[in-house]
C-alpha cells in the first residue's frame, strides 16, 4: 500500500473523520475506533512509513515523545491506572493499518486485557538468543 491509499494518510488530511486529540508539525494522535478502554489512541507519523523498520529516527522520536504527552493526557482526563504502549510492525505482527503507529492504551485496575504471556526459554535457548541478537548488533 502507497501512501496515496492509504487509511492514516487520509485521516492526516482530513479526508476521512477522527477524533483527533493532538496534533503537532509531524505527529498526529486520534482515538482507535475500537478501543482495548475508552481512552486508547493511535500515535502516527504525519509522513507515511510502513513500519518501525522504515520510519526514520527523526519521525520516530517525534511519534514516541507524543506518546508520552497523551499518557499524561489520559492519566489526567480517564484517571487511567496504568498505560500499555504497544506496536504491531508489519503482518507477522498483527499489523493490520500499514501506517507506522504507537497505540497508547489506558488501563484500569482489574480490567480483563491481558496484553501477552511470557513463556520459558527451553534449555540452552536464553543465552543462544542473545548471542544472536549480539551478533546482528555487532555486524
Ligand atoms: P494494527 O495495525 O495496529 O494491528 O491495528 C490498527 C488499529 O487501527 C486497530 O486498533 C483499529 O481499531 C484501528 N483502526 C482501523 N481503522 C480505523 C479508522 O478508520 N479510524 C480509526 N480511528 N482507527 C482505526
Ligand atoms: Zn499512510
Amino acid at each position: 500500500m502507497n501512501a496515496a491509499d492509504c487509511l492514516f494518510c487520509k485521516i492526516v488530511v482530513r479526508e476521512i473523520p477522527a477524533q483527533i486529540v493532538y496534533e503537532d508539525d509531524n505527529v498526529l494522535a486520534f482515538l482507535d475506533i475500537n478501543p482495548i478502554n475508552p481512552g486508547h489512541t493511535l500515535v502516527i507519523p504525519k509522513k507515511h512509513s510502513k513500519d518501525i523498520f522504515e520510519i526514520d529516527y527523526a519521525e520516530w522520536t517525534a511519534v514516541m515523545r507524543a506518546a508520552r504527552v497523551i499518557a499524561h493526557a489520559l492519566e489526567t482526563a480517564l484517571k487511567t491506572d496504568g498505560i500499555n504502549l504497544g506496536m504491531n510492525n508489519r503482518a507477522g505482527a498483527g499489523q493490520v493499518v500499514f501506517h507506522a503507529h504507537v497505540h497508547v492504551i489506558p488501563r484500569f485496575e482489574g480490567d480483563p486485557h491481558k496484553l501477552w504471556r511470557g513463556k520459558p526459554y527451553a534449555e540452552g535457548e536464553f543465552a543462544a538468543t542473545g548471542d544472536k541478537i549480539r551478533a546482528a548488533l555487532n555486524k
